[in-house]
């Protein structure tokens, strides 16, 4: 079974006397730095100002500066910003300001992984990801929770390294929630993998193509928005609970005997010898080629899908059906 470290394995008097920058006050970086220095631990944000984001961490006390002032002064830097724009900030601004023996954080490995962010001889690398976007981080922490969370350090990295990324890990709650230990390249490849087949892609593409099916056939869009779109969530809360059995325990037997003779046909082993692939060019960094080539060409591909896929007929329907449902805290972007 996978190491998993509670609070009573990790110490914060190893980041004590030592310097924190959180660079990137976003989704990760707001919810971070206010969690560590809740905890006692000296932070300092490097945040670009003109955004909302600058603002942001001046209301919450702090006094952003640009990345490479924070570096200068850092003992510890962590990089939370896009994943797609750290390689450029990291070259310009933080690497030539390391201080010698200083640790270089992140919550996701891509860049350490696919070589975009090279630390220099001395600088040990090190990943402490929680398992959940930024403002659950700061929301159970101040329930006295904390969001679980990965941990990882490059190759060669010191013993202090760790004891380090176990107190950086305890300072934002994550110890409370358990911090499960892996690899740079385990935490890199399966997090693409998981939001790539499963979380994101097999999920948005199982819901639109459910849609188009019923609509298509004749059924209000209405009833294949609810039936497809809107009760994932009811099944999404009795997996998290409970599992499949206990999601299977609750749908009606008619329900459970659909789901286990039906659904080996959508799944079929054509989706799995596609999701072997998907694995394989995760691996081979040609999914990171391809990701950051689209980046340095400014996203043409990705802007142009995103501005499709928000005009879809699902969308439209789905936007109108929310606005009405007053109690579900509907969200437009
Ligand atoms: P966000 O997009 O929320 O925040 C990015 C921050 O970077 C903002 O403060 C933004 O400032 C700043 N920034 C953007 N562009 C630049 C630039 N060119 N130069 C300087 N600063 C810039 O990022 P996330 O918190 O979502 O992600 C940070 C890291 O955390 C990533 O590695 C991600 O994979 C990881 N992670 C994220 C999770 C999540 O749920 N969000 C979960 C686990 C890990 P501005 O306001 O000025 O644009
Ligand atoms: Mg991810
Ligand atoms: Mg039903």
């Amino acid at each position: 079974p996978a190491t998993i470290f509670y609070d009573n394995d990790a110490d914060l008097s190893h980041l004590k006397g030592k310097v924190v920058a959180i660079i990137g006050y976003g989704s990760q970086g707001h919810a971070q730095a206010q969690n560590l220095r809740d905890s006692g631990v000296n932070v300092i944000i490097g945040q670009r100002p003109g955004g909302p984001n600058y603002d942001l961490a001046i209301k919450h006390g702090f006094k952003p500066m640009s990345a490479a002032d924070a570096t200068k002064q850092a003992d510890v830097v962590n990089i939370l910003l896009p994943d797609e724009l750290q390689g450029d900030v990291y070259r310009q601004e933080i690497k030539p300001n390391l201080k010698p023996g200083a640790i270089l954080m992140c919550s996701h490995g891509f860049n350490l992984h696919f070589g975009q962010v090279e630390p220099p001889a001395g600088v040990d690398t090190l990943l402490v990801a929680p398992k959940g976007p930024g403002h659950l981080v700061r929301s159970e922490f101040e329930k006295g929770g904390g969001v679980p969370c990965l941990i990882a350090v490059g190759p060669g990295a010191k013993p202090e390294t760790t004891k380090i990324g176990l107190a950086y890990a305890k300072g934002i709650g994550g110890t409370r929630g358990g911090v499960i230990q892996t690899t740079i390249a385990e935490e890199t490849e399966t997090d693409l993998f998981g939001e790539q087949v499963v979380l994101c892609g097999g999920v948005s593409e199982l819901v639109k193509a459910g849609f188009q099916t019923l609509v298509e056939a004749g059924y209000q869009p209405e009833m294949a928005y609810f039936e497809c779109m809107h009760e994932l969530k009811l099944i999404v809360d009795l997996l998290y609970q409970g599992g499949l059995s206990y999601m299977r325990y609750s749908i009606s037997n008619t329900a459970e005997y659909g789901d286990y003779t039906r659904g080996p046909r959508i799944v079929t082993d054509e989706t799995r010898k596609e999701m072997k692939k998907i694995l394989k060019e995760i691996q081979s960094g040609q999914f990171a080629r391809e990701w950051i080539l689209e980046n340095k060409a400014g996203a043409p591909g990705f802007k142009a899908t995103r501005r499709q896929e928000k005009a879809s007929q699902l969308e439209d329907v789905g936007r109108r059906l929310r606005k009405l449902m007053t109690w579900i805290n509907a969200k437009e972007v």
